[in-house]
């Protein structure tokens, strides 16, 4: 199916829970057990459950959920943007990004306060219909998120860029 282009204004961006991270050895979803201020995982010691055992060493990638207002607000969309979309969008791996934000926590709430209220242009396709899978309602999966105003930066060229 081809693409469909939607202009829009993000709602939402859930920045808080956009950061998927997966076991490095089998690649399966890990998840947050314990604070632990010695590990590289910014305090939080993972735990995989494929392999049974906790784990510092991860892959991250994006799962960015939005809301969004299409064709100046006749239409809310709920879509969601991968880790190909995201990283494009911020100039930063999710990788990345887990490194920084060992540094700096707030840039999570920094990139959603970029993202609300952005006026951009969605490249959007259809899910596939699984068999047997229900339908998700709706969701939209957005393959690329582009800017409105070219002016836009993303948070992380800004601190690299000479003034
Ligand atoms: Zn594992």
């Amino acid at each position: 199916m081809a693409p469909t282009i939607l202009h829009a204004v993000i709602l939402q961006a859930t920045s808080r829970s956009m950061i998927f991270r997966k076991c490095a050895e089998c690649t399966n979803k890990i998840i947050g057990v314990a604070q632990n201020v010695e590990l590289r995982s910014a305090g939080v010691l993972y735990y995989c459950p494929e392999c049974d055992k906790d784990v510092d060493k991860y892959k991250a990638n994006y799962d960015l959920q939005l809301i969004v207002s299409v064709s100046n607000g006749q239409k809310i969309q709920q879509a969601v943007v991968y880790d190909e979309g995201v990283s494009r969008l911020l100039g930063c791996s999710a990788d990345k990004l887990c490194e920084l934000l060992l540094e700096s926590p707030a840039l999570l709430d920094e990139i959603e306060e970029k993202l609300i209220g952005l006026r951009c242009h969605l490249v959007t396709r259809q899910e596939k219909k699984k068999k047997g899978k229900k339908p998700s309602n709706n969701v939209v999966i957005v393959d690329a998120i582009i800017p409105a105003d070219p002016r836009f930066r993303p948070v992380f060229v800004e601190n690299e860029e000479e003034t």
